[in-house]
């Protein structure tokens, strides 16, 4: 019976409350054909909408939708006895393992306390020496190029010089979309973000499900992906992408792999992924065939070997402990490319308890990272690409100062598809028809309006880092790359000054 346990009894009180204007209702009970998690309800008796709270998620599908306005939604001010230690979230998680015997799952990213050193950086302004630079009048360079960077210029026997660049990623803004795979996300938002990465002159990420089979024309500004699961990996889809990504960790669940339950198979991502329908995908947490930087180096070289040398390898790893020696490594096996995702970025299923309690912040592994590379003198092999809760342009040019090349952005990108960060993909409702592949869910979002959402959501932050940009007195991304004199801290211990190798507000 909805809402018991086996013991008969529900524990779990609802987090939400539906707030109903019972006056401005007009009965019209959208707000129950919209919920795919069936809170709202017509009761004939009193000839009401009324709510059933127990699976509200906090979504915002029908306060959006609501004709008169009259929903909204409120937490719930029911308490537990108040305790420092036990607050009434382990409570909860306690009373949820106990009914079900399994482990806590979440998706998006980490929403506990830490600190977020985005927050605790202030960007430089020009004042009256190193004059600013208006972005309307005079030109401002946001085109970045990905991959390792030619060290000496070769020529021939007659002086002429021989084109030696490794293959790179050109982009006309230093902002790709990270990887989301078909079956973690619809159809509909998989094309969204590639006919605007198509629009922008950037990349959007395959994620580890495959590329389907209408979205090869979008290959040039598409980033393949090769996971532990291998899933959808060819030739031909390999040859497709302009770069290819072998995915070593990822931020939201570093150590872990991934799991997409059978259900999510139907007949198209079956296809996609070259498994059977309703077979659950399992990506491994290791790649089975790589135990050291030499077995990476394999793959890269193989992945380099099967597309003739002319796609930019990327590695991407989770903002771990020792994130800075691994990329080291990284830097030496090959790879082009090196992106590093933060603690605080997105999942469409993860373990709570990994995406909570594992990793480290993007702001701190960036900067170590890029310290390290620099001092071995190796920075110039790789591009650094960083992702893991970039929300806004003011963050783009904080990494950027820090070190970054270009950041990866997809929460954010979600939100401009209509996402609400309820945090419940991993149920596979997600009534905005992004984290969905229930046909009827996933026709809700239109990718005509979605892709021109996304577009203006960043060339309205390209906008806003051009005047930044100009504020600083520099026209350039690539002046701007690790150029941590424009940042100062505040409120920050010596320790962490340090690795951010930042100097404190008033210094
Ligand atoms: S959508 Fe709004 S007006 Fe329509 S039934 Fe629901 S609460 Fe009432
Ligand atoms: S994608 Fe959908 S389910 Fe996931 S957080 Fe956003 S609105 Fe919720």
């Amino acid at each position: 019976m909805r809402g018991l346990n086996k013991m008969g009894i529900n524990f779990i009180h609802p987090q939400f409350e539906v707030v109903r204007n019972q006056d401005r209702c007009i009965k019209c009970r959208v707000c129950e054909r919209q919920c795919a998690n069936e809170v709202h309800f017509y009761d004939e008796d009193s000839k009401l909408m009324l709510s059933d709270e127990t699976n509200c998620v906090n979504c915002h599908r029908c306060v959006a939708l609501c004709p008169t306005k009259a929903l909204k939604i409120v937490e719930s001010d029911h308490t537990f006895k108040p305790h420092a230690n036990w607050t009434g979230e382990h409570i909860e998680n306690i009373f949820r393992q106990a009914d079900s015997g399994g482990v806590l799952l979440a998706s998006m990213g980490n929403p506990k306390e830490y600190p977020i050193y985005f927050d605790k950086m202030l960007i430089n302004a020009s004042q009256v020496t190193n004059p600013s630079i208006d972005p309307l009048r005079e030109p401002m360079e946001t085109k970045v190029s990905l991959g390792k960077k030619t060290v000496e210029i070769k020529r021939d026997s007659n002086g002429k010089i021989i084109p030696n660049t490794p293959p790179q990623i050109k982009l006309n803004v230093p902002i790709m979309f990270s990887a989301m795979s078909y079956g973690s996300i619809s159809y509909n938002a998989h094309e969204s973000l590639a006919r605007a990465a198509s629009e922008l002159g950037t990349m959007y990420n395959t994620g580890e499900g495959g590329l389907h089979e209408d979205f090869y024309k979008y290959g040039k500004n598409t980033i393949v992906q090769v996971a532990s699961g291998r899933f959808g990996v060819h030739k031909d889809y390999l040859n497709t992408g302009s770069a290819i990504e072998i995915k070593m960790g990822q931020g939201a669940k570093p150590g872990i792999g991934g799991h997409l339950p059978g259900e999510k198979i139907g007949p198209d991502i079956s296809k996609t992924r070259m498994i059977p329908e309703g077979s659950d995908a399992i990506s491994p947490a290791p790649h089975h065939d790589i135990y050291s930087i030499e077995d990476l180096r394999q793959l890269v070289l193989s992945l380099k070997e099967a597309t003739n040398y002319e796609k930019p390898v990327i590695v991407k790893i989770a903002a771990v402990h020792n994130v800075a020696a691994i990329a080291s490594g990284v830097a030496r096996s090959g790879a082009d490319i090196i992106a590093i995702d933060g603690f605080r970025g997105g999942t469409g299923a993860a373990p709570t308890r990994i995406r909570d309690n594992v990793g480290i912040p993007i702001e701190l592994a960036l900067a170590s990272v890029d310290s390290r590379l620099r001092n071995e003198g190796i920075r110039n092999n790789v591009s650094l690409v960083v992702g893991g809760s970039i929300r806004s342009s003011a963050d783009v040019v904080k990494a950027i100062a820090l070190g970054a090349d270009c950041v990866y952005i997809a929460t954010s990108a979600l939100m401009a598809l209509g996402c609400h960060l309820c945090r419940n993909c991993h149920s596979g409702k997600c009534n905005w028809g992004i984290a969905t592949q229930r046909p009827d869910l996933v026709k809700r979002l239109n990718p005509d309006i979605g892709y021109k959402r996304v577009v203006n959501l960043v060339t309205a932050w390209e906008h806003e880092i051009k005047e930044m940009m100009g504020g600083m007195g520099i026209n350039s991304i690539e002046a701007l790359k690790g150029n941590r004199l424009m940042l100062r801290g505040v409120g920050l211990n010596e320790k962490e000054l340090e690795i951010l190798g930042i100097k404190h507000a008033g210094e």
